[in-house]
This record gives structure tokens, sequence and C-alpha cells, in this order.
């Protein structure tokens, strides 16, 4: 999974932003996700789920940047995270939007 959400839709994200990704986190082992509080079953165990920031840019306009072109990268991204973006390739039902609340990690 983590090849194809490289090239499908972070490789995407760094031509779209046109600056380097400060990668926060990517692939986790299921043991490393349940010691932070990740997700039960979160994406990030199989690397189709990053946290990341854009290098001088700021995370709400790195966000700005993204959504328009979630849907056809068929991503989705977590609205209120403040200190990183999480985007992942969790498949969406038909009509759910792209962007998602999730809840607060360590
Ligand atoms: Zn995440």
């Amino acid at each position: 999974m983590i090849i194809r959400f490289a090239n499908k839709v972070m490789q995407p994200i760094r031509n779209k932003v046109g600056m380097p990704l400060r990668i926060h986190s990517w692939l986790r082992v299921e043991t490393y996700n349940k010691q932070i509080g990740g997700a039960f079953k979160s994406f990030h165990i199989d690397g189709g789920a990053c946290d990341f920031s854009v290098i001088g840019i700021k995370i709400e306009d790195a966000k700005k940047l993204i959504e328009p072109y979630l849907g056809v990268w068929g991503a989705r991204m977590e609205i209120d995270t403040t200190d990183w973006v999480h985007v992942d390739c969790r498949p969406r039902k038909q009509g759910e939007p792209v962007t998602f609340y999730g809840r607060k990690i360590k």
C-alpha cells in the first residue's frame, strides 16, 4: 500500500505545493501505533496515511492548497490537525466528504 500511496497521493501533493515535505509520521508498526494512541486499524499501519508539514508553508495554507485535489487523488484529509497535515487513502463511501474530523492523539 505504501508505494501506491506514495505514487498516487504523496508525490502529487509534493508536486502541487512545490516545496519539500517534512514527514512527521508515515508507516507505523502496530505496537507503536497503539503506544501513541493511534486509531484502531489506522491506515498508518500499512503506510496508507501520512502526517507531514510543508517546508515554508503554514499548515492551514497547505491544507487549502491540497484540499481541492483530494478527490482526484483518492485521498482524505483530517480537518482538525494543527501541527501537521494528515492524509490517507481510506476509501470513501459515495457522497462522503474528502475531509473529516479526527481524534487527538498524544
Ligand atoms: Zn495521521
